[in-house]
């Protein structure tokens, strides 16, 4: 395979003639971004519909729509973002003024998955472009239509020396992880993270990760069952649960469980219809291989709803289990599909010190009135990111830091997040040369004692 090194040359040479760090030329980018999404809505519907059968409402809501609102506010905010910031100056330091100067890494790449193809490739696109980098986009190679359509939105909007996309698979990224990035970002699952950080590893280059793994959500007897049941349908099942902070498994007070399945029932076939094969517009699963993995699963405990899947269709539909047990296939790995399984809890801290026996997950859910029960789980459990009383919604706020800790991934974005993540903090004190403060100097007499006085 070809090396990657003459793209490299090209895209730093670029970076080098500073023209990314002016930012009009930043926000000119992330308008012509904007545009391109929205006069090309109808290509990547269509594209999304071919690779993943997404629908137009969640190709609009989880793609289009939450890119446009993630430009608008980086638009909003660049200039406050790149301005240089002036901090305190230590006791020690007086006569000189501090300031922190955000600068862009350089050249940064950006490995995306296939899930949500074109708002995990563009949404860390929108942070590289507002810090000034130049970047390099890998998207998945299982949703080959969206890649495709990424390539050539990408191409005819911006010099390839500035923002290019390339296509492949897993050894196209390998060769291109040979190469020295100046920061790399990706999302993905545990296993390749790893592999990512290794080779980032090599080179020194700062790596952003953005993992998955069984994000759980808990409903206590005192949650307002009902919309539970409705925010927890609709978080699990979006993207037919191909989605990395959909609540994987499920955990519920005994005293509500029966009511609360029930309304779990009620929710999903309001949401979904009761015959999504009939609808039409249920999202499907992305390949034959995860089809097959998700309907294994199908096999562990008992199907208390749904169940029904079509190898043709590769559509699973939504289907909630209970009777599970933490040693079945189902909860070995991160489910990434429309199966919920359900377990049921008494007793908060054997529930809690379950959660924590496992690695930390993406996302948590509370469902529950009490404060005092949401502190007691906000204290105990360390997690990416959630929310009490809903699902999925913390991603979609441009104020809210997005990302994993632990196994589920290191560093965040969205918002200034995005920016932060692409940029250097040059922390630099600019001193004065009027006086010269003589306490740093050794050869005073009681200089010791002079600087003890300052630093204590
Ligand atoms: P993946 O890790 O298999 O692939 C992600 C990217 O890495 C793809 O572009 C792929 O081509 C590349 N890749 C695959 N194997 C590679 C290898 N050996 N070496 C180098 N590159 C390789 O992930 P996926 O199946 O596309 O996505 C599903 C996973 O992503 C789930 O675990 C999910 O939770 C996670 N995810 C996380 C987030 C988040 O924001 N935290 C978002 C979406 C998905």
């Amino acid at each position: 395979m070809k090396s990657f090194n003459e793209l490299l040359v090209k895209q730093r040479d670029f970076f080098q003639t500073g023209k990314t760090k002016d930012v009009a030329f930043r926000m000119q980018s992330l308008s012509k971004l904007s545009t391109m999404i929205k006069s090309h809505e109808a290509e990547i519907m269509a594209a999304l519909k071919k690779d993943l059968n997404k629908s137009e409402f969640e190709a609009y809501m989880s793609e289009i729509g939450i890119l446009l609102e993630e430009i608008r506010f980086s638009l909003k905010n660049i200039k406050k973002w790149s301005r240089p910031q002036k901090v305190k100056s230590a006791l020690a330091q007086v006569g000189s003024k501090s300031f922190i100067y955000p600068e862009p890494y350089g050249v940064a790449l950006i490995i995306s998955p296939w899930n949500y193809p074109i708002q995990l490739t563009f949404s860390p696109l929108i942070g590289a472009i507002a810090a000034g980098n130049c970047a390099v986009l890998k998207p998945s190679e299982l949703t080959p239509e969206t890649s495709k359509l990424m390539a050539e939105l990408i191409e005819n909007t911006f010099p390839s020396e500035y923002i290019t996309v390339l296509q492949g698979d897993a050894e196209t990224t390998q060769v291109l992880l040979m190469e020295k990035f100046d920061s790399i970002f990706f999302t993905g699952s545990v296993t390749v993270g790893k592999v990512i950080m290794e080779a980032a590893a090599k080179h020194l280059t700062p790596v952003t990760l953005e993992l998955g793994g069984k994000s759980p959500c808990i409903v206590h007897k005192d949650a307002n069952l009902k919309l539970a049941a409705k925010r927890i349908a609709w978080g699990k099942f979006i993207n037919a649960g191909q989605t990395c902070v959909a609540p994987d498994y499920l955990y519920i007070h005994r005293a509500v469980r029966d009511k609360f399945i029930h309304s779990l029932k009620e929710a999903i076939t309001e949401i979904y219809s009761d015959d999504v094969f009939k609808s039409g517009k249920f999202t499907r699963i992305v390949s034959d291989r995860h089809f097959k993995r998700l309907v294994t699963f199908l096999e562990d405990g008992k199907i208390i709803h749904g169940g029904r899947h079509h190898s043709d269709l590769l559509t699973i539909e939504p289907t909630v289990l209970s009777e599970v047990t933490w040693e079945d296939p189902v909860m070995q790995e991160e489910i990434f599909g429309p199966i919920l399984p359900i377990f049921e809890f008494e007793n908060e801290i054997a529930m809690i010190n379950k959660i924590n026996e496992l690695p930390k997950p993406l996302a948590l859910y509370i469902f529950s009135e009490s404060m005092d029960f949401q502190q007691t789980i906000l204290n105990k459990i360390s997690f990416g990111g959630g929310c009490i009383n809903d699902t999925v919604y913390h991603l979609s706020s441009p104020y809210l830091p997005f990302g994993g800790v632990g196994e589920s991934g290191m560093g965040a974005y969205h918002g200034k997040g995005s920016f932060d993540v692409f940029s250097h903090q040059k922390g630099v004190l600019k001193q004065t040369t009027s006086f010269d403060l003589p306490l740093r100097y050794p050869h005073r007499k009681n200089a010791l004692k002079q600087l003890k006085r300052f630093i204590k």
